[in-house]
């Protein structure tokens, strides 16, 4: 079988002819039609200005399966941003992963195609609290999670993802490590190193002295995963016995524990390819139940769909013609941020290359 690469056809028969091979079980014929329109000129458009396209795992499927050139989750589409010689970056995904991108390549334009496409993890935390940590725990390195703004990478020693976020605490050797910000991951992380957390309070570090804690954490959550709870779990393993259920880290420690597998979007992707199992339930953004359906006919998922991301949903195909057509919005980063940040970034890229 040919494998279309739809990222470079500018004609809206072909785009429709491939898409609806692809989602022809996932997506309404007349919405194909009028999308594989939207997308075929944004690739004549990516082509004129010599641009790149980045999708993030979470797009929804008409766009994820047309116009990007590289797929992935943010790990992957750091690295690729990281080594892309197109003039302009457009990234599909939300404000921090645009930033990220911008960070790496401060001489290329990098366009958001959604002005609101925030997150909520990333709006837990700011520079400052990060330099309070800092100066209440003084000496401890700060390890953040890439789902964070430019001003709180730049306050840190070191990113992770949570494909690598394991691989990044360990690497420190050291005794303490403050690992920021989103709290189920940092729960997860702690679980797997077999190390203590706390989440220190207003109190000095002075009043944890008797404590026996490896890492610092902090309160944030992601607004999408921390909604699924074991409940969920056991209602529909009672309905479908054999089902696998795969949760993200940025779900609560007890879903993971209660789920068969836990692991980063790709990680994800991975593991429904690799096994034969009747059927899948992911536990995370929903639409990327739609794509792993549409790349795996063969496989059967389930989803929850009453939980879905705000901020990954303002991308849209029309916002992105707009973007390219437009050149808006230019995401900047300023210096020093930019170049403190970037530190933190390649650090981390460093590290998960030598995976
Ligand atoms: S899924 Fe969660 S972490 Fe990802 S962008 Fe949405 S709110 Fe942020």
């Amino acid at each position: 079988m040919t494998v279309v690469n739809t990222a470079t056809l500018t004609a809206p028969d072909e785009m429709y002819q491939a898409l609806r091979a692809k989602l022809s079980d996932v997506v309404p014929d007349v919405e194909l039609r009028i999308k594989s329109e939207l997308a075929a000129e944004i690739n004549r458009l990516k082509r004129e200005k010599n641009a790149v396209i980045l999708g993030h795992n979470y797009m929804e499927p008409a766009l994820f399966h047309s116009i990007p050139d590289y797929t992935g989750d943010s790990l992957e589409l750091s690295r690729r941003a990281a080594r892309t010689e197109a003039d302009i970056i457009v990234f599909c995904g939300v404000r921090f992963m645009a930033e990220t991108a911008k960070i790496l390549n401060p001489s290329k334009t990098v366009l958001l195609p959604a002005r609101k496409a925030g997150c909520s993890l990333a709006a837990s935390i700011t520079a400052a609290d990060v330099r309070q940590l800092k100066e209440r725990f003084p000496g401890v390195p700060v390890v953040t999670y890439v789902n964070t703004y430019a001003e709180v990478k730049a306050e840190s020693d070191i990113c992770c993802t949570s494909s690598n976020a394991v691989a990044v605490v360990e690497s420190l050797k050291t005794d303490h490590v403050i690992f920021l910000p989103d709290e189920y991951l940092a729960q997860n992380v702690a679980h797997e190193t077999g190390k203590h957390i706390i989440f220190p309070t207003r109190q000095p570090a002075s009043a944890y002295a008797e404590l026996d804690y490896q890492l610092i954490g902090w309160r944030g959550r992601c607004e999408v995963h921390e909604k699924f709870t074991v409940e969920d779990i056991r209602n529909v393993r009672a309905q479908f016995p054999d089902v696998a259920i795969l949760a993200h880290p940025e779900c609560s420690p007890a879903v993971v524990a209660a789920s068969d597998f836990s692991g980063s979007t790709t990680a994800m992707i991975k593991y429904v390819e690799r096994t034969q199992a009747p059927r899948y339930l992911l536990l995370t953004e929903c639409s990327m139940g739609d794509n792993i359906t549409a790349a795996n006919p063969d496989k059967e998922m389930l989803r929850l769909c009453s939980v879905r991301c705000p901020h990954m949903n303002e991308i849209t195909l029309e916002d992105t013609l707009e973007a390219l057509r437009l050149n808006r919005y230019v995401i900047e980063v300023a210096e020093p941020i930019r170049s403190r940040a970037a530190r933190a970034v390649e650090r981390m890229i460093a590290i998960s290359a030598k995976d």
